[in-house]
């Protein structure tokens, strides 16, 4: 007999209607039409997501500290951090550049990092951050904005083509950015939004809906 009480939710692949019902830790429901998989039920995804997203914001500091490389023409070595690399490309007339690496590797991961710990450090401490709804989907809005992968890799192709001229030496940062990548992306495979906002939902049902 289905639970009439049940909420709809719709496939996000083939719009199929369905009844949300209680998943065992550990499992999934998958849809009947077309397989894809619509929720879990992964009881520690707020622990992990938090553990990785504190990892991720000390490595961010020390990848924006931290020189990328360092130069080393005739003797002479030149170190240049991440924002010193932004300002030199405003300098050097290629704003649009300069402003997307600005956006893409530095404010977007730290908005991402921050509202990720707004949201998990009080839901872990059995409180509820105000304003929750709003850094939910601040956290939606940012994270396809976060792309430290493409910095990576363009600052990795800058660095081959560099050493057929000069000595390069890669800086904390280069590491410190590799590492966050990796980071990053398992805080955002293990975040799950469905628990989240049924978390964060039922704390401010219990805090008396202030
Ligand atoms: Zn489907």
């Amino acid at each position: 007999m289905p639970d009439r009480t049940a909420q709809l939710i719709a496939c996000h692949d083939c719009d199929l209607l369905q009844r949300d019902i209680q998943l065992n830790p550990g499992c999934y429901a998958s849809c009947p039409r077309c397989g894809a998989v619509l929720y879990r039920n992964a009881t520690d995804s707020v622990d992990r997501t938090l553990a990785y997203t504190l990892a991720a914001a000390m490595v961010f500091l020390g990848a924006n500290v931290f020189p990328i490389f360092s130069i080393e023409v005739q003797g002479d070595r030149s170190a240049i951090t991440l924002f010193e690399a932004v300002l030199s490309l405003w300098d050097q007339e290629m704003r649009t550049i300069s402003l997307l690496v600005f956006l893409t590797a530095m404010v977007a991961p730290a908005v991402e990092l921050l509202s990720l710990t707004y949201l998990l450090l009080p839901l872990k401490l059995g409180k509820v951050p105000p304003s929750y709804p709003l850094f939910m989907r601040v956290l939606q809005f940012i994270e396809p904005w976060c792309m430290v992968e493409v910095l990576m890799l363009g600052v990795l192709v800058s660095l081959v083509k560099l050493t057929n001229n000069f000595r390069v030496i890669p800086g904390m940062a280069l590491w410190s950015f590799a590492v966050l990548t990796l980071l990053l992306a398992a805080a955002a495979a293990s975040f799950n939004a469905r628990d989240v906002w049924a978390q964060l939902d039922a704390a401010w049902q219990g805090q008396g809906e202030p």
